[in-house]
């Protein structure tokens, strides 16, 4: 983990937010690559479940809404941790993580922790000029409530009947007791939540069953290693009392196995919980059969930030290679699914002080620059290898004096090292298939 960490700083992938100020806890900024990194992630996963299906419409509701959206929804009552402080050292621990009560895991004091106490979770803010207690909200725990809220707007203005879906990827924030393992617990973070409406038809556990299934493809599809990878299914005790199902998509981090999805079938508990405080009706109205219902909620809710950090972790390689004289040397490589990678192809010139080399392959970056994500680079060849292999560009295409005469460059595949001859005319083609 602290190579990865470093690698990311380093590398420009993920930076501890406000360091200059000596830094926030739970709270990180994503550089130039990592950034593409987060999007390419955000982008698979809209790609997937809104625009190649008819059936899911996507949305974007805003992070500060009315108070009572979460009395409703219950975060005002129980969105809590439970907190225990140590009187010696002053630091906090969330009392389901601490072995037991009896000793402090910082100071080591035995006797300082105090005895668990509720904790909210929610950020609370002021909207308005007066700060009274009437303008006091919350920035929103999970995006899900605002679908909730606008049920009825959208399968009106879009027209859709249950069984469809609502979608959005958008910004969460939780006041975490305890933030850490780098991103992947935060203070503020990426949702991607779908809600899946359907008709209680008897075929609700079958619809639940094949939503887990395409959750499961979707990772297997991006590459993410299968042995690290598990399906948790919720026991009903560790389940809310509403819901009739529960699967916690798990991937095995280097300090042990952690959430990145919850896929839920929450039965009607949310629309019903909307519907009492708000005296609104929420129901869906079938013209067809002249009935009215409440759809049942298949829900899906995964972490954009701790995927990101699930592609890092997953893509990370370190292995010695061994050169033609027979020099042995460590080579550090993130494998990232070619659609994922923030860089495709890394384009170079044979030597940077030759003119004719660097026109021409910075003409060949721009010729490739709308088709791929591209970039230019010049220097050392063995450097400018090491640097795209850390930043899993998976090709890299070197101009080089041949290339005047055969019109062909030399391709390097990021995984393999092999290196092939490929000609510029065959060459979009070329990286086209295997992207
Ligand atoms: P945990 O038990 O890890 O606190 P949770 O069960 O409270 O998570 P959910 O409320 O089910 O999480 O949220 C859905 C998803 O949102 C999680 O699977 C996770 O990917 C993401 N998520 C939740 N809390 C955080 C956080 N503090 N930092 C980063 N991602 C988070």
């Amino acid at each position: 983990m602290e190579e990865i960490t470093a690698l990311a700083k380093r590398r420009g992938f993920i930076f501890q937010s406000s360091e200059i100020y000596g830094g926030i806890g739970g709270f990180f900024d994503y550089g130039p690559l990592g950034s593409i990194l987060k999007r390419n992630v955000k982008n698979a996963w809209w790609r997937e479940i809104v625009e190649l299906r008819d059936d899911v419409v996507g949305f974007d509701s805003s992070i500060v809404m009315h108070p009572n959206t979460w009395v409703a929804s219950g975060h005002v009552a129980a969105f809590h941790d439970k907190l225990v402080d140590c009187r010696n050292c002053k630091h906090r621990f969330r009392a389901d993580h601490l072995a037991s009560l009896e000793k402090c895991p910082d100071c080591g004091m035995t006797g300082t922790l105090t005895e668990p106490r509720d904790f909210n979770l929610m950020m609370k803010t002021q909207v308005g000029p007066l700060e009274d207690t009437a303008s006091t909200t919350y920035l929103r725990p999970e995006t899900a409530q605002g679908i909730f809220v606008n049920f009825k707007n959208i399968y009106q203005s879009a027209r859709k009947r249950p069984p469809f879906g609502i979608a959005q990827i958008g910004k969460s924030f939780r006041n975490e007791i305890t933030p850490g393992n780098f991103t992947f617990r935060v203070r503020e973070f990426e949702q991607a939540e779908l809600e899946y409406f359907v008709p209680d038809d008897g075929n609700d556990m079958a619809c639940y069953e094949t939503w887990v299934a395409a959750r499961k493809k979707w990772y297997s599809d991006y590459g993410v290693r299968a042995d690290r990878l598990r399906f948790y299914e919720l026991k009903p005790e560790e389940r809310p009392h509403y819901a009739r199902a529960g699967t916690d998509v798990e991937y095995l981090f280097p300090w042990g196995w952690g959430e990145l999805e919850s896929i839920a079938h929450r039965g009607t508990y949310d629309l019903d919980a909307h519907m009492k405080l708000s005296g609104k009706d929420l129901t869906y109205f079938d013209e067809a059969t002249k009935s009215k219902y409440t759809p049942i909620l298949i829900e899906s809710s995964a972490g954009m930030d701790r995927t990101t950090l699930t592609v890092l972790i997953d893509a990370y390689d370190s292995e010695t290679i061994v050169d033609d004289a027979g020099k042995e040397s460590k080579r550090t490589v993130l494998r990232f699914h070619p659609k994922i990678a923030p860089v495709q192809v890394g384009i170079f010139p044979l030597a940077r002080n030759k003119a004719e080399l660097v026109e021409r392959a910075r003409a060949l970056e721009l010729e490739l620059r709308p088709h791929f994500r591209t970039t230019y680079d010049e220097g050392n060849v063995g450097q400018l290898y090491r640097r795209q292999d850390e930043i899993g560009t998976p090709f890299c295409i070197m101009v080089d004096y041949d290339s005047f005469d055969d019109h062909k460059v030399t391709v390097r595949d990021r995984d393999s090292m092999r290196q092939e001859r490929v000609a510029f005319d065959a060459l979009a083609g070329y990286l086209r298939e295997r992207l």
